[in-house]
């Protein structure tokens, strides 16, 4: 049997997340983004009340939910503000390489720190010249005694400026491509490590991305994650199929947001003597909208239902995260149609959703990316 109904505490945790994007991101979400303010003291808040991390096991501290239990919540974050949602996001993403990759003592002191003492933590694999193509990076980490000496630099690390480590994925053996790559955790407050400014970006303002210089970054040998050298790439790669599920989630919540506006403003509006909404072409475009989230949320579930039953979601979240993302900017981009001359305004939500919505086309893999994820993955018993 399959059952789309959740379970009461599912839905307990759902309406928490519902009520924090409520009161205490929506009501901030266009000054921060304005304003490009991080908003740490609300992604503290989201720790506190138990809305972040619900990944990490609760042997290390944390809340031991599953994925369905994080897209749930995730969801309702990007409803709120969808730069909110990727700020808060972050050290869930570098905790995941950890989890599925890191030795018991390196998950007692990583996975506590963040579930414990509300660590904040960055994935960083992209450089400036590979981010699609991850084989491509070119950072080294070469042994020396009881350290590795990290050198190369990373690019458009979201939570940078504010994470206490890095999980940082280089190469140890550079003539091995991707099976010569290592994780390490890194401090931030190494010697030898410099942050970039702050990107301008085109929207999710408030999350913070930057470049980081690894510049003879000494780390100790026990913080290369895992028992040995080169399980690095496997290890960063299957950290997506926790992650892009939440990330389709996100999606879904812009989407859902840019829909509920626009449907709204669609019985405010009136043009040839009836609100928008009593017009075919404005009510298919709602009706169309409403679907795609449908479709979105459907799709989103089965992933996050399938890494939860242990069957491999590869393929189902590359499927949610392309159709959740390229749904919340068609959606977005429609609610400012819907709106019109307003929509194209910042005094109005709408405007920053559509600009929030691009980027979910582009990280964590990208819409084509995600298609050749898919391609491979149908054609490989061919
Ligand atoms: C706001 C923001 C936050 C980010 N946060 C992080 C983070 O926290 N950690 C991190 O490690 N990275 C992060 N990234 C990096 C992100 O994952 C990369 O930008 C993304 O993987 C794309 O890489 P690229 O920008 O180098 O584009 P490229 O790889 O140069 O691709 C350029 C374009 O070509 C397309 N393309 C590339 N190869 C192919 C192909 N073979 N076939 C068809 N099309 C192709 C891509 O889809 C894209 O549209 C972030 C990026 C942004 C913008």
């Amino acid at each position: 049997m399959v059952d789309f109904q959740l379970d009461e505490m599912q839905e307990m945790l759902r309406e928490l997340a519902q009520e924090f994007a409520r009161d205490e991101i929506r009501p901030h979400a266009e000054h921060w983004d304005e304003e490009s303010v991080y908003p740490k003291e609300t992604i503290q808040l989201a720790h506190e009340m138990g809305l972040l991390n619900l990944h990490i096991p609760e042997e290390y501290g944390g809340p031991g939910l599953g994925c369905m239990e994080e897209v749930l919540v995730n969801e309702e974050l990007a409803w709120g503000d969808p730069g909110f949602a990727t700020a808060a996001y972050a050290t869930a993403l570098a905790c995941a390489p950890i989890i599925t990759g890191a030795t018991e003592a390196q998950k007692n002191i990583w996975l506590r720190k963040v579930a414990e003492e509300g660590a904040l933590a960055s994935y960083a694999v992209t450089e400036p010249g590979a981010g699609s193509d991850v084989a491509a990076i070119q950072t080294t980490a070469v042994r020396e005694g009881d350290e590795y000496v990290i050198n190369g630099s990373k690019m458009w690390i979201t939570g940078a400026g504010y994470a206490d480590f890095f999980f940082v994925l280089a190469k140890t053996d550079p003539d091995a491509g991707y099976r010569g790559m290592s994780g390490f955790i890194v401090e931030s407050n190494a010697d030898g490590l410099s942050l970039g400014k702050k990107e301008t970006n085109m929207g999710q303002r408030c999350s913070d991305t930057r470049s980081i210089t690894f510049n003879n970054v000494r780390v100790p040998a026990n913080q290369l994650v895992g028992e040995s050298e080169s399980g690095g790439w496997m290890n960063a790669m299957s950290a997506f199929d926790l992650s892009r599920p939440n990330i389709a989630a996100h999606a879904t919540g812009l989407a859902r947001a840019a829909y509920e506006y626009a449907l709204q403003y669609s019985n405010e509006r009136q043009t040839f003597g009836k609100p928008l909404h009593k017009h075919q072409a404005i009510q298919f475009m709602l009706a169309d909208m409403k679907t795609n989230i449908e479709a979105s949320r459907m799709l989103t579930w089965k992933s996050a239902a399938d890494a939860d039953a242990g069957i491999k979601n590869t393929e189902s979240a590359a499927h949610a995260k392309r159709f959740a993302a390229d749904t919340a900017m068609q959606v977005s981009t429609d609610a400012v149609q819907v709106y019109g001359g307003y929509g194209y305004s910042e005094e109005y939500p709408v405007a920053r959703l559509m600009r929030g919505a691009k980027v979910m086309q582009i990280y964590e893999g990208s819409s084509q990316v995600q298609r050749m994820i898919i391609g491979r993955e149908i054609t490989k018993n061919l």
